[in-house]
């Protein structure tokens, strides 16, 4: 089997890439709604892959691999290993998970890290009040995830920190420096009131950063201590941040009993070597659609687990295509598996263009491994054609 051609279209927000081969059977994969301007960066890999076989997936990311980054760059070459396995699968007449080395479980657990309305407010009631609307979803999930502290509103507010935020607009700055004392009394009157509302039935994680000087972080963990937080995410780097400190990560975690978290910007398995080896986080949290891809993430997992390391894959903005590819690297992960961030379709009419969803996706905070080939998941192309943009009509085609 031969790659013949590669297309990318920006679909509501998401970055899509379709592989086409000479045996009639094409792959997909999708990126993070937040960067539809990588497009064009995805497309500089189509000339790279064309002409390889598919289906040995390890040999094309060899042709691809070295010119990914952290994030957002590690986006290209990861939605394209996501469709490399689609049609392996496809291929193979199985299921992704098969050539991953299989199923070690039947249903996968998922974390509410976006199902929500906005919070307004910056006070304890609002966020209260937010708990109180998620353990309420049908969806069940065991564990929420709420951005605090640099992660959140709270940072805009006067005196909260030694500081000025960059204004709002500008996503990916890192905001950083000591906070308050009012402000880190903020923060942990926040976190009380969400534990208040969600007690032991649902676990809390909290998304603090990136920013927080280290002192503050271990002063931070310290507050909470008596409150069983599932994690601490991202204090030192994080999100945008193009480098790890696993040094200073390992200081904040050897000083706390709280879990501590980071990985989600990580491009490669390299890049968590450190972390890994040294200790220095007791959870990392990939992403598939920036890590380099599936195979990346099983990697990472295994290492992880061999080092007493838990594994939560980030993954909110992965859109549906994402969501099947994160079922099915998790479905093969080992025992040091939590779960895996839930992206949802934004905008809605996503659910009406993809097809092998099951309906609901998530039941007790967990969602079934489907059995269909490749990734289980496709795009239906007559319904997706009325959300193309005029320069993406050929998609299909
Ligand atoms: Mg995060």
């Amino acid at each position: 089997m031969k790659i013949t051609d590669m297309k990318c279209a920006i679909i509501g927000n998401n970055p899509v890439v379709r592989i086409i081969t000479d045996e009639g059977i094409d792959g997909y994969g999708q990126g993070e709604a937040s960067k539809p301007y990588l497009k064009p960066f995805v497309m500089y890999f189509r000339d790279q892959i064309i002409g390889a076989d598919p289906t040995d997936v390890e040999r094309v990311m060899l042709r691809i691999r070295q010119r990914g980054a952290f994030k957002p760059y590690g986006t290209a070459v990861s939605m394209i290993e996501m469709a490399l396995w689609d049609i392996a699968g496809k291929a193979a007449g199985v299921p992704v998970y098969k050539l991953l080395g299989g199923k070690v479980r039947d249903k996968v657990a998922t974390y509410n890290g976006n199902v929500r309305t906005p919070i307004t407010e910056n006070t304890p009631e609002a966020y209260a009040e937010s708990m109180r609307q998620m353990k309420a979803l049908p969806h069940g999930f065991k564990l929420v995830k709420q951005g605090v502290g640099f992660h959140s509103q709270m940072k805009y507010e006067d005196g909260f920190y030694f500081g000025t935020p960059h204004d709002r607009l500008s996503h990916g700055l890192l905001d950083r420096g000591m906070l308050t004392e009012k402000g880190l009394n903020h923060v942990v009157d926040c976190v009380e009131a969400m534990k208040e509302v969600l007690g032991d039935e649902v676990m809390l994680a909290l998304d603090c950063g990136p920013g927080w000087m280290p002192t503050d972080a271990i002063r931070l963990a310290k507050r909470l201590e008596h409150l069983h937080i599932a994690w601490l995410e991202d204090l030192i780097t994080g999100d945008y941040v193009p480098y790890v400190l696993a040094d200073v990560y390992r200081d904040v975690t050897m000083s706390t009993s709280i879990p501590i978290h980071t990985g989600e910007q990580i491009y490669l398995r390299q890049n968590f070597r450190e972390l890994i080896e040294t200790q220095a986080v007791n959870i990392v949290g990939p992403d598939p659609a920036d890590v380099g891809g599936i195979a990346e993430l099983k990697w990472i997992a295994e290492y992880a687990d061999l080092h007493g390391i838990l594994m939560a894959p980030h993954g909110t903005l992965d859109g549906l295509l994402g969501l099947a590819a994160l079922v099915q690297v998790s479905a093969t992960m080992p025992m040091n598996y939590i779960a895996f961030e839930y992206p949802n379709g934004q905008p809605d009419w996503w659910y009406d263009i993809v097809e092998g969803l099951p309906d609901p996706i998530v039941q007790n905070g967990e969602i079934e491994v489907w059995d269909r080939p490749g990734m289980g998941v496709d795009l239906i192309p007559e319904e997706a054609k009325k959300y193309l943009k005029e320069e993406d009509q050929d998609f299909f085609a």
